[in-house]
């Protein structure tokens, strides 16, 4: 049990407000928020937050630890992974358990749950279908029962990934019933490979082409097609990684029709553009979606403000240069996606918050209160409610900083935002009520990350449920 602390002087800021106030915690929880100088206890610990914000920890509600696509894996474990995240204040990461071919949805969740040791942050998984047959059902059943309610499925990737209509209708279906939720990467794969097979024929599938070859419309297209499955099922979806505008804007129709719908941006969207890929480097920046061009990221910025983006994720992959390197000549083999989840609350916070003018309420929302409804988790995370996990990020909203690769903790040799001056940073980062980072200094490696078993989904604003713990 971690013993009791109260962090003084700073300004709490939780999704739905802002106040001057004391947090205590004890016993590995938030036991109150109290008037600033509130009296404490003989032999309570205070950490001084003045000038401070005072945050939940961050929620990755996209975050993939050790994950093996076509010929590569990428390379952090869960110690490295979390270690990563807790430096940039992040303090619950929810990882995916992908089936390889041929391996059952159940299979992958456990195997990746085996490997989920190690960490100092807590976790959680998504489930995944890619094919279905009859033991479908009775899988997602315990998988829920089991604390993954959400399971992720691909429009893409044909012969990794890839489910057709039906899995996904049917897979939305039985989870409406369970009280899950399908969480989605849409990009229509026919258009993507005939694209793909055009641009190889014109010399043009090399990384600084990564753009043209997954058209902003095959993602319009895929997003309009899982929708409609959605709306004639009256089943909760969550897009991830909408990099688009008009995509953020067909989910939000959809939710004014009384759909269950959710949209996820990830940073690198929301602050990246398609003129990288004309750089020396134009490999650094292959993920899927790709970046798109400037209009299309301002666009898509925008709808952080409107309350249109649900949750902000880091699609954290962990590959290194030598891997990003070795295939660069053909994006259809290359390793897909960025390092993140270190870089996912400064960067936003810096463009957004201290760039942008967004609320800091709506920060909070965005890359911790949401992520903790959408995934079960709420509000055990993503909040400083009395009764949370004492998970805190004490952020310094001033600090100004430059990002290089060198002073990060990723398990990799680069990062997409290398060199970028970012004003805003964690000062101090809490796990279950110890400090685990001061100061840019790891001050209790001892991993107590658990893994956790997430509740039913709960809509991001609506009424929650509790998650529970495994252990
Ligand atoms: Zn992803």
């Amino acid at each position: 049990m971690s013993a009791p602390v109260v962090i003084r002087g700073g300004t709490v800021a939780e999704a739905g407000w802002t106040a001057p106030a004391d947090v205590f915690l004890a016993g590995g929880k938030v036991t109150a928020l109290a008037e600033p100088g509130t009296p404490a206890p003989r032999g309570v610990t205070e950490i001084d937050a003045r000038g401070m914000l005072v945050l939940p920890g961050g929620v990755d509600p996209h975050c993939h630890v050790g994950f093996t696509s076509g010929d590569f894996t990428s390379l952090d474990d869960y110690a490295q992974c979390t270690t990563a995240a807790v430096f940039g204040g992040t303090t619950t990461i929810v990882d995916f358990a992908i089936p390889r071919p041929g391996q059952s949805p159940a299979d992958a969740a456990h195997a990746q749950r085996a490997r989920a040791a190690g960490g100092l942050c807590d976790s959680a998984l998504h489930a995944c279908v890619v094919e279905w047959d009859e033991t479908v059902p009775e899988q997602l059943r315990s998988l829920v029962a089991d604390g993954m309610p959400t399971v992720k499925m691909f429009t893409t990737y044909r012969g990794e990934t890839m489910a057709d209509e039906d899995t996904i209708l049917r897979t939305m279906a039985t989870l409406r019933d369970l009280g899950g939720m399908v969480v989605i990467h849409c990009e229509a794969n026919h258009i993507i490979e005939d694209t793909q097979t055009r641009c190889s024929h014109d010399g043009r599938i090399g990384a600084e082409h990564m753009a043209a070859t997954r058209p902003e419309l095959a993602e319009t297209a895929s997003v309009a097609e899982v929708l409609a499955i959605a709306e004639s099922l009256r089943a909760p979806v969550y897009f991830v990684h909408q990099s688009t505008p008009e995509a953020v804007e067909l989910v939000a129709a959809a939710r004014r029709r009384g759909v269950a719908a959710y949209s996820e941006s990830v940073a690198h969207h929301l602050v990246l553009d398609d003129s990288l890929y004309a750089g020396a480097t134009p490999e650094r920046f292959v993920c899927c979606p790709p970046l798109r061009p400037r209009p299309v990221v301002d666009g898509l910025a925008r709808h952080l403000a409107t309350g249109e983006i649900t949750t902000i994720g880091s699609d954290h992959c962990c590959y290194d240069l030598a891997q990003k390197e070795s295939r660069r000549s053909d994006v259809r083999v290359m390793p897909n996606g960025l390092p993140g989840v270190e870089t996912r609350l400064p960067v936003v916070f810096s463009e957004f918050v201290t760039g942008g003018g967004l609320p800091v309420t709506r920060f909070v929302e965005l890359t911790a209160a949401n992520p903790a409804r959408a995934n079960g988790l709420y509000p055990r995370k993503g909040t400083l409610m009395p009764g949370a996990d004492a998970d805190v990020a004490i952020w310094d909203p001033s600090a100004q900083w430059t990002i290089t690769s060198e002073a990060l903790h990723m398990a990799t040799d680069y990062t997409p935002y290398e060199g970028m001056a970012v004003t805003g940073r964690p000062r101090t980062v809490l796990v279950g009520g110890r400090v685990v980072v001061h100061d840019g200094v790891l001050a209790d490696p001892e991993p107590r990350g658990r893994h956790l078993a997430a509740g039913p989904v709960t809509s991001p604003g609506g009424r929650t449920r509790a998650a529970r713990a495994s252990r």
